[in-house]
């Protein structure tokens, strides 16, 4: 039987918006010491804005947007709705995708309207074989921008650049997070390098990880626990396998994947991070007394 002490925490949590998967999830939460954190949709609000678009070749952008978002209307992933909603802006009709399929963290392929569109990450066109012009130097504006790349036909079509800026909440959170307890702060993203340090300079941070598909994300994870028990925070499918890895994972529910909150052990009900340092006080307070 769970004790009562732990009942009253996890209703206590409940009532804070920190959906608690048990007791055993409820303790583990009081002995966290490393968060590993996923950057888009997690720290970021994940309703990113279109800041450039540069067209490749002799094309009409309002076209490449449109087959793009019409893509991605088959993905979860917060820059796909991203995308959509600038489709929405320029009155640009969507059409059905056929044939769709998702990687997780890399993006979607398929077809639409008979032509076969890919929409997502470097690592997704190079499975493609699909050859992009080098990416701009860092330090430019690109650097603190997400980049999705466009494909139509098997041919490099345009490269986007979203500006996906912190939470208003996030610093406040990652600083009073590590005033409960929580000793080491790891982002473990599928986005570049820079684009990740850029986002959490001045944060307190101690380690940035990025170009992660799911495997590596669930690597990090695993190799962090050495440092002490691991909380990790996401959002997304590409989340999943290293929210199940972590001694506790923590996901996003209100816009959050649906595989996210199925694999963790805590689901947030707002999409923010701010409940969580209430919540691990709330944990260390009902395991003291149920000791
Ligand atoms: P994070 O791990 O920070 O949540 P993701 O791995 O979800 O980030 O996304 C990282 C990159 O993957 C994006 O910047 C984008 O280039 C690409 N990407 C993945 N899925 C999609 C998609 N459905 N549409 C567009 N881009 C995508
Ligand atoms: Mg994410």
């Amino acid at each position: 039987a769970v004790p009562v002490a732990l009942v009253s925490g996890l209703s206590r949590a409940a009532g804070i918006g920190v959906l608690i998967k048990g007791g055993g999830a409820l303790e583990m939460l009081a002995k966290v010491r490393v968060l590993v954190v996923d950057k888009t949709g997690t720290l970021t609000h994940g309703n990113a804005r279109l800041t450039s678009a540069r067209i490749l070749g002799a094309r009409d952008e309002g076209e490449v947007l449109r087959l793009a978002a019409s893509l991605e209307q088959a993905s979860g992933h917060p820059l796909a709705g991203a995308l959509i909603e600038e489709a929405a802006r320029r009155g640009l009709p969507l059409a059905q995708p056929e044939g769709v399929e998702e990687m997780p963290g890399e993006g979607v392929s398929g077809s639409v309207e008979g032509r076969s569109v890919a929409v997502g990450g470097p690592h997704l066109m190079q499975m493609h074989g699909i050859g992009f012009p080098a990416p701009a130097e860092p330090g430019s504006i690109l650097a603190v921008t997400s980049t999705v790349l466009i494909a139509i036909d098997g041919a490099p079509a345009a490269v986007l650049a979203f500006a996906d800026p912190l939470r208003a909440d996030g610093g406040n959170a990652l600083l009073e997070l590590r005033a409960c307890g929580i000793e080491r702060v790891v982002l473990a993203t599928g986005d570049r390098q820079a684009v990740a340090e850029a986002l959490v300079a001045g944060l307190p941070v101690d380690a940035v990880v990025a170009d992660l598909d799911p495997v590596a994300k669930t690597e990090t994870v695993a190799a962090e626990r050495r440092n002490g028990p691991v909380m990790m925070v996401g959002d997304g499918v590409n989340d999943a396998p290293a929210l199940a890895a972590a001694d506790l994972g923590v996901a996003l529910g209100a816009r959050g994947a649906a595989a996210a909150a199925e694999a963790a052990d805590i689901v947030l009900l707002v999409d923010s991070l701010a409940p969580l340092p209430r919540a691990i006080r709330i944990a260390k307070r009902a395991r003291a007394i149920a000791l």
